[in-house]
C-alpha cells in the first residue's frame, strides 16, 4: 500500500478529517502495547538478563506472538537463531596476587585473597612496582587529581573504593566525584595514565567489604576494561604502608580535610598479578519471523528484547545490583512495537518481504543484531533497509528521533510524511550510527532508520517501570513505524546506501591553521541548548574511549567553557594530538568530566 504524498497533500490541505489510512493500522492500539510492555517489564521476567531462564521465556513469548500473527519461521523452519555470548569468566587456580615488601612476599590466592574484577587479555602475568594513586580519580570540579605527583606509566596501582568527601552531599548537584567513584572509572583512569595493572581496596570509611566490593567467590564476570584489576583485603597491603612509613586511616582523613591528593611511591614494593581466565559462553537467541512479500527484496524491522537483568554489570544505579532492572522502555517498549507493528502488516501482502526480529545481547555491545548481520536469514544482497526501535515509550512533546535518516536519500521524505501522519514531530539526523542495533546493519552498508524517544533519569535503573511509559504516544510511534516501514517496503527502486560522513567544523580554516585534532565527536547542529550537544560519538573516536556518548552536552573542553560550537572548535584547535584533556559534559542533567586523549586528524 503506497500513500502518495501529493494525493495526502491535497487531503490534508482539503479537510481537517483524518487522512485515508489502511485500515490495518488501527490494530495497533496503545492498550495492546502496553499489554506487552508489562508482560515483559513484569518482575517475573526479572529484567530479562542475558542468559537467564527469564531471556529466555522472553524469546519463547515473541515467537508465540509472531507466530500468532501468521508469520512464517525467519531462520530455516525457525523462529530462533542462536549464538554464543560470554556469561561468566572463571578463572584457573594458578591465577594469583603476590605482594612484594623488600625480602617478604605475599602469595594471596584466587577469591580467599584477591577477586579478578577486569582483565585485558585472557591470560594476563604483569609484574611492577608499586604506586599508591588514592581513589584514582581527576575531577577539575572540584580541582582534585590523584595521579598528580606521581608517574604512572608501567606501574601497579594500588586504589581505594569511593570518592573524598563521600558523606557531604553536593549541594550544587555537580556530582563528579561521585561520577567517578565506579570501579570502571578508576580502570580507566588508571590506563589512561599508563598503569599496567590496578589492585583495589576499600577505603577506611567503608570498613565493611560488602558495602564496596562484589563478594570474594567464584562465578564474577570480569570487565574487559583492558589491564588487569584485582581486589585485596585491606590488611594485605597494610605491611606496605607500614613500610613505607604512611597509614592508610591518616591518609584517607587528609584527602577528606584538605581534598589534596596523597599519591606515592611505596618503599622498595613490587607486586605480580596473573590472570588465567577461561570465558564461559553460553546460547542465546535472536527471534525472527517473516512476511513473505512480491520481491525477493527484504526489510529488516527490528528491536532488542534483552536488558540488564538485575543490574549486575551496566547498571547506572549499581547499589540497587541485585533488584530488577525491568527495562519497560528499554526496550520492553521496542519490541511491544515490534509487535504491533508486525500484526498490523500481517494481514498483508507487501512489496517486499519483511523480516521482523527481535535481538539479544544488545546490551552486551549489539551482539545479537551483530551476529545477525553476519548470519543473515537470507542472502545478505537481499536486505535492502532496517528500521529500529530502542527505547520508544516515552516521547516528550510528541518527539521522535530519527537516526540515519541520512543513509539513503529515500528515507528523508518518508520520515517527515510518516510523522505527520502520525501526529509526532520527527526530529532527524543524518547518521545512522549510535548505541543501538541498526549500527551494525549501517556498518554493513544497510540503508537504516533508528527510532528513539529520549533518554531520561530512569535509563538503565531498577526503576525503568511500565507504569511510565506512555500508550497514546508509544502508538503514535508504532503507527509511525509503520507507516514508515511500509513506505520503504513500496519504493519503487531498492533504497540506495549513502555513507554519512562527518560534518565538517563550522569555522573555516584561517591562517594555515589545522583543524585541530581529531575529538571524534559529531554535533547536533539543531539542538538549541547552552553548550554543544552530540549527536553522535563515533565508534574508536578519542571521544568515544573516554566513555562520552550521544546526547551528552558538552559545556566545557581543557578549563574553557563552551557555549556554542564556535567556543567547541576555538577550544579544540588550541590543542594538539596526544594532549589529554578534561572534557566536562552534563548527561541527563548531570556533570561528567573525562579525560580525552586527542588524536591526529587522518
Ligand atoms: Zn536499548
Ligand atoms: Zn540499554
Amino acid at each position: 500500500v503506497i500513500r502518495n504524498a501529493i494525493v495526502f497533500g491535497i487531503l490534508f490541505l482539503g479537510a481537517l478529517s483524518a487522512p485515508k489510512d489502511d485500515p490495518e493500522i488501527e490494530t495497533i492500539t496503545g492498550p495492546e502495547l502496553i499489554g506487552h510492555v508489562r508482560y515483559l517489564a513484569s518482575d517475573e521476567m526479572k529484567g530479562r538478563g542475558n542468559g537467564s531462564p527469564e531471556m529466555d521465556q522472553a524469546a519463547d513469548f515473541l515467537a508465540a506472538r509472531l507466530k500468532s500473527y501468521g508469520l512464517a519461521p525467519a531462520f530455516a523452519g525457525d523462529f530462533f537463531q542462536k549464538f554464543e555470548i560470554v556469561i561468566r569468566t572463571d578463572f584457573a587456580p594458578e591465577s594469583k596476587v603476590v605482594l612484594r615488601s623488600g625480602a617478604t612476599a605475599n602469595e594471596l590466592a584466587l577469591y580467599s585473597g584477591f577477586l579478578p574484577l577486569g582483565l585485558g587479555e585472557e591470560t594476563s602475568d604483569i609484574d611492577g612496582e608499586l604506586l599508591f594513586a588514592g581513589y584514582g580519580i581527576v575531577t577539575e570540579n572540584p580541582p582534585y587529581d590523584d595521579f598528580s605527583g606521581i608517574d604512572a606509566s608501567g606501574k601497579i596501582l594500588v586504589v581505594m573504593t569511593h570518592s573524598p568527601r563521600e558523606k557531604e552531599e553536593s549541594k550544587t548537584g555537580e556530582d563528579q566525584l561521585a561520577l567517578q567513584s565506579t570501579l570502571t572509572s578508576k580502570a580507566m583512569n588508571a590506563r589512561a595514565h599508563g598503569a599496567k595493572g590496578v589492585i583495589i581496596i576499600v577505603d577506611p570509611s567503608h570498613a565493611d567489604e560488602s558495602e564496596a566490593l562484589p563478594p570474594f567467590k567464584e562465578g564474577g564476570t570480569a570487565e574487559e576494561w583492558g589491564l588487569p584489576v584485582v581486589a585485596v583485603h585491606v590488611e594485605a597491603v597494610e605491611p606496605l604502608f607500614q613500610a613505607s612509613g604512611r597509614n592508610l586511616a591518616e591518609i584517607h582523613r587528609t584527602i577528606d580535610r584538605e581534598m589534596k591528593p596523597q599519591s606515592f611511591a611505596f618503599a622498595g614494593a613490587r607486586a605480580e598479578i596473573r590472570l588465567a581466565a577461561t570465558r564461559f559462553r553460553k546460547a542465546v537467541r535472536n527471534v525472527g519471523a517473516f512476511l513473505a512479500g512480491e520481491t525477493d527484496e527484504c526489510i529488516v524491522i527490528g528491536a532488542h528484547y534483552d536488558h540488564l537483568g538485575l543490574g549486575e554489570r551496566n547498571s547506572l544505579a549499581p547499589r540497587l545490583a541485585g533488584t530488577p532492572h525491568p527495562g519497560a522502555d528499554d526496550n520492553a517498549s521496542g519490541v511491544a512495537a515490534l509487535l504491533e507493528v508486525a500484526q498490523a502488516f500481517s494481514h498483508e501482502k507487501p512489496q517486499r518481504t519483511i523480516v521482523f526480529a527481535a535481538f539479544a545481547g544488545e546490551e552486551l555491545g549489539l551482539l545479537g543484531s551483530s551476529y545477525f548481520v553476519k548470519n543473515p536469514p537470507f542472502l545478505k544482497e537481499r536486505l535492502v533497509a532496517m528500521i529500529n526501535m530502542d527505547m520508544v515509550g516515552r516521547p516528550r512533546n510528541s518527539k521522535i528521533y530519527v537516526n540515519g535518516v541520512g543513509t539513503s536519500p529515500a528515507f528523508q521524505r518518508i520520515v517527515e510524511e510518516g510523522a505527520k501522519e502520525s501526529g509526532l514531530e520527527a526530529v532527524i539526523a543524518k547518521s545512522g550510527y549510535s548505541a543501538s542495533d541498526q549500527t551494525a546493519f549501517v556498518a554493513a552498508g544497510i540503508p537504516s532508520l533508528f527510532f528513539f524517544s529520549g533518554l531520561h533519569s530512569d535509563y538503565h535503573k531498577p526503576s525503568d517501570t511500565w507504569d511510565k511509559i506512555d500508550a497514546a504516544a508509544s502508538e503514535k510511534v508504532a503507527r509511525m513505524v509503520y507507516r514508515v516501514a511500509d513506505d520503504v517496503a513500496a519504493l519503487p527502486a531498492k533504497p540506495e546506501y549513502v555513507r554519512v560522513e562527518e560534518p565538517a567544523p563550522p569555522a573555516g580554516r584561517s591562517g594555515g591553521m589545522s583543524r585541530g585534532p581529531y575529538f571524534g565527536s559529531i554535533p547536533d547542529f539543531g539542538e538549541d541548548v547552552k553548550g554543544v550537544r552530540f549527536a553522535d560519538v563515533r565508534d574508536g573516536s578519542p571521544a568515544a574511549k573516554a566513555g562520552l556518548r550521544a546526547d551528552d552536552i558538552l559545556i566545557r573542553f581543557g578549563g574553557q567553557e563552551i557555549k556554542n560550537l564556535y567556543d567547541f572548535t576555538f577550544a579544540l584547535r588550541a590543542h594538539k594530538p596526544g594532549d589529554s584533556v578534561d572534557v566536562t559534559v552534563l548527561r541527563e542533567g548531570k556533570e561528567m568530566t573525562v579525560a580525552v586523549t586527542l588524536e591526529k586528524r587522518e
